[in-house]
């Protein structure tokens, strides 16, 4: 199926905002075995919106995301009724919906803002809109279904998904079978290898592997003939290859995983940061229910911190300096006996782009963790800029207690 998307706004070309948009539609239509055929982004202008419709006469689903706002820069609907040749009303009970999602906060408001959101393109379907003002709008064009849809993410996220894809399923001529994995801690070269080998028996399949949040993705595809066991074998294949590296099925980040072995096993989490800044903590809290098994962070960036709040000891961060195994040592020590934690993850490092030394350059960060008894500290040194420093330090220093938690007996009981 040739499925086209046209963005909208002259935002998204003067790199206001990011297209998170096109980015969101590709990844559900990749798990639906679809893909976007082309993308054309053009700026708040009937006219470039009737050219980029135009280009995409031939497909069979165009996408068209944004300017349904109700200010005069938003001319999507004005761009598809040229296009289409349709003419566009006022329809009363768009208006009423609108008016009803709104409240009170319709009073005062200019009347023609009511008309624009409630203005629908002559026989088109409409998708109603539960996370804002603007209706989405499907109409047939010959061979083309084009789909207007708003471009607040909170908006057309659920849109797409529970009212759009539905309708582009019923068009696909055929079905597609899918298998999405992630593997934590482990590098994509070595990630697309092993899984290669694992599956190379099995005939068929597509192949798709990135690197997605904290993880690598991998994901299996082939044509759906009713049988299930190509996948479900891909399945126990990958388990069987990647081991505890294998994340759960609906797990989609390292913080989640850990979160899911933290809280099997009763344990309670603190984090000790340093050049991270609170990423590892941002990473934990981003995982709904985290309170369950995480209890807080403290970002100790100065060596004062490190020695008062968590008991680093003045010689150790003299001696040794702060990006040092003993100092992390020393930090996760501190966890442990103020805070009263099973499990503990510490931080140090270099982010840069100053502060390296012949022995120490930018990029060497220092990550520690505990649970219990069993600890592990490890000097690790990532390439690239301060950003990707920091995130790479943060996730692997998520990795070493989920490695720590999967392969050590000692951590496996759970506390009563
Ligand atoms: P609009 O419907 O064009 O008025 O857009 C409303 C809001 O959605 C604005 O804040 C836009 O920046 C945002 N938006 C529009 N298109 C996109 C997109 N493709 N990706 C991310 N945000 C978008
Ligand atoms: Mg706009």
């Amino acid at each position: 199926m040739d499925i086209r998307v046209i963005c909208v706004g002259d935002e998204l070309l003067s790199g206001d905002t990011v297209n998170t948009n096109l980015a969101f539609i590709g990844e559900e239509l990749a798990a639906k075995g679809l893909a976007i055929a082309a993308e054309h982004a053009v700026p708040d202008d009937v006219d470039d919106i009737v050219y980029a419709l135009d280009c995409a006469k031939q497909a069979d689903v165009v996408i068209v995301v944004g300017g349904l706002g109700p200010t005069d820069d938003d001319l999507t609907r004005k761009g598809v009724a040229k296009f289409t040749k349709r003419v566009i009303f006022v329809d009363p009970e768009i208006r009423r919906r609108v008016a009803d999602y709104l409240g009170l906060r319709t009073q005062g408001m200019p009347s023609h803002f009511l008309d624009t959101q409630a203005e629908h393109i002559e026989s088109a379907t409409i998708l109603d809109n539960d996370n804002g003002t603007a209706p989405g709008q499907v109409l047939q064009n010959g061979k083309t279904m084009i789909a207007l849809l708003p471009g607040p993410p909170r908006e057309i996220k659920p849109m797409f998904i529970h009212k759009l894809l539905p309708l582009i399923e019923e068009k696909r001529d055929f079905i597609w079978q899918t298998l999405t994995v992630r593997v934590s801690g482990l590098p994509e070269s070595q990630v697309e290898a092993r899984a290669k080998e694992a599956i190379k028996d099995i005939p068929g399949l597509h192949f798709a592997i990135c690197l997605k949040n904290d993880c690598i993705m991998l994901r299996l595809g082939r044509p759906d003939d009713g049988d299930n066991t190509p996948l479900d074998k891909a399945r126990k294949n990958l388990q069987d290859a990647f081991g505890y590296r294998l994340l759960p099925e609906g797990c989609l980040t390292n913080a989640h995983y850990l979160g899911i072995l933290l809280k099997s096993r009763s344990l309670q989490l603190a984090t000790a940061e340093s050049c991270t800044g609170g990423g590892i903590a941002a990473a934990i809290t981003d995982v709904p229910g985290s309170s369950d098994w995480f209890v807080g962070a403290v970002v100790t960036y100065a060596n004062e911190w490190k020695r008062d709040v968590l008991g680093v000891a003045a010689e150790t961060l003299e001696r040794h300096g702060a990006v040092s195994e003993q100092t992390v040592g020393e930090m996760l020590s501190g966890l442990k006996s103020r805070f009263h934690v099973q499990a503990g993850i510490a931080v140090s490092g270099i982010a840069g782009p100053g502060g390296g030394t012949p022995e120490k350059p930018v990029g060497t960060v220092v990550i520690g963790a505990f649970v219990r008894d069993w600890q592990a500290i490890r000097t690790v040194r990532f390439a690239g800029h301060r950003d990707t420093v920091r995130l790479r330090g943060a996730n692997a220093a998520i990795n070493l207690l989920v490695e720590g938690l999967c392969d050590n007996e000692s951590c496996k009981e759970a506390t009563t």
